[in-house]
């Protein structure tokens, strides 16, 4: 069966596919149709944070399988109800609304934050978020991707949306007291945005601002959250109390689940009616979902993916003093590594199809940046790999930039 041929007749090409056809996956490697073995650091995009085939997924998936896959929200379901109390007790005091994806999760902060504002007598509308922010592709959620490549040829819902500078308090601070906006969403680290890291002193001085100006303080953990950046959620490492955060990616296990965890000032203004989706939340996501969180929550995991990590992080230091003219600067946290090179988009690409070569596989975003999202049971082994495979590319590419 030529997949590839068939893909380009029938699906609508809405990404641009890596010549990777997938057959298999097991714990870091992914293996294609010819058989070919590839250490995964794609990571289904931040989604499959235990790897492949996790025994704890597999265990949910054939004993929730066996139960029920479906009862829609007319009915108690017990691994979602057990899933959301998991993430508050490890989050803010609240309740949580289930969708199935990231996007879900934003069209559910815009309402809710919707309603509020119409509980407050709309003194207050607008949503403030930071510049080159990715929130999700629906219509509303688009309004909040500050990426003109991705919403310019779509039609833009009506309310007010403010773009800030990350890290620019006197700008926020302007635009709190100028536009009256009702709500501030901020990826602690901006995932497609290029792996942006908003520092502990900005997220703090945000939290201080909008408790002192009555803004909702919102983050979205929807490629940060479920242990990535080495604690469960991003913010956690700012130690700020968020209003309303945003989860999906990894959560549901490799299966489609996100939501939102709404703080005390939110949890109760969705009444009956006021929103809602047929699939979410899936039994069966819930159920894998509850295996994740169990074992991100167990210290010896996360720390030995704190450790791995953090091997990850000074190899790539070292390569980094190797090459200075190459690499610009790594950014990110934890298992969320934004290496940005100085070379052509042409150069990048073609780096990371010679790391697939290798048998590695890296993603690439806003063009000239490697992304690395590695699984939490990466082994030391994995990270020589491909610290070697990558320094050998590099060089190839430095000479090539200097020739
Ligand atoms: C991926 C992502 C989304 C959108 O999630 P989808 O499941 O693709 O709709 C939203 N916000 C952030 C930070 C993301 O990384």
């Amino acid at each position: 069966m030529d997949w590839r041929q068939l893909d380009d007749t029938y699906v609508m090409s809405t990404y641009k596919r890596l010549p990777i056809v997938a057959a298999k996956g097991e714990g870091n490697y992914l293996y294609d149709t010819e058989g070919k073995e590839f250490l995964d650091l794609f990571t289904g995009l931040a989604v499959n944070v235990l790897g492949h085939s996790h025994p704890a997924i597999m265990q949910a998936l054939r004993e929730q399988g066996e139960k029920f896959l479906h009862v829609s929200n007319y009915f108690y379901n017990p691994p979602a109800i057990e899933l959301a109390k998991g993430l508050v007790e490890h989050s803010i005091p609240g309740k949580v609304f289930f969708g199935n994806s990231g996007a879900e999760a934003t069209e559910a902060a815009i309402k809710l934050i919707h309603k509020y504002a119409a509980g407050q007598g709309h003194e207050r509308s607008g949503i403030v978020v930071v510049k080159n922010s990715f929130h999700g592709r629906t219509l509303g959620a688009l309004r909040l991707t500050r990426q003109a490549h991705v919403y310019q040829d779509f039609p833009q819902p009506a309310f007010p949306v403010y773009e800030v500078e990350p890290g620019d308090m006197a700008q926020l601070a302007q635009v709190l007291k100028e536009n009256k906006p009702v709500a501030v969403l901020l990826e602690p680290i901006l995932g497609s945005g290029g792996i942006v890291t908003l520092t502990v002193d900005y997220l703090k001085a945000v939290e201080t601002l909008c408790r002192k100006e009555g803004v909702l303080f919102c983050i979205d953990e929807i490629q940060t959250g479920m242990g990535r950046t080495g604690r469960l959620f991003a913010y956690q490492h700012a130690d700020v109390i968020p209003d309303l955060i945003l989860f999906a990616k990894g959560v549901g296990g490799g299966l489609p689940l996100g939501g939102v965890i709404a703080g005390e000032k939110l949890q109760s203004l969705f009444a009956p009616g006021d929103h809602g989706t047929t699939f979410a939340p899936s039994p069966l996501s819930a159920a894998l979902g509850n295996a994740v969180l169990k074992t991100v929550l167990d210290e010896t995991f996360m720390q030995n993916a704190r450790d791995n990590a953090s091997s990850l992080w000074s190899g790539l230091e070292r390569i980094g003093a190797e090459f200075p003219g190459l690499i610009s600067e790594v950014r990110g946290k934890g298992m969320m590594l934004g290496i940005v090179l100085e070379a052509a988009p042409e150069q990048v690409s073609q780096l990371q199809r010679a790391m697939m070569d290798k048998g590695i596989l890296v993603d690439v975003t806003q063009k000239t940046i490697v992304r690395l999202l590695p699984a939490l049971i990466l082994e030391p082994a994995h990270v020589d790999r491909f610290l070697a495979a990558f320094r050998e590319e590099l060089s190839k590419l430095h000479k090539g930039v200097t020739a």
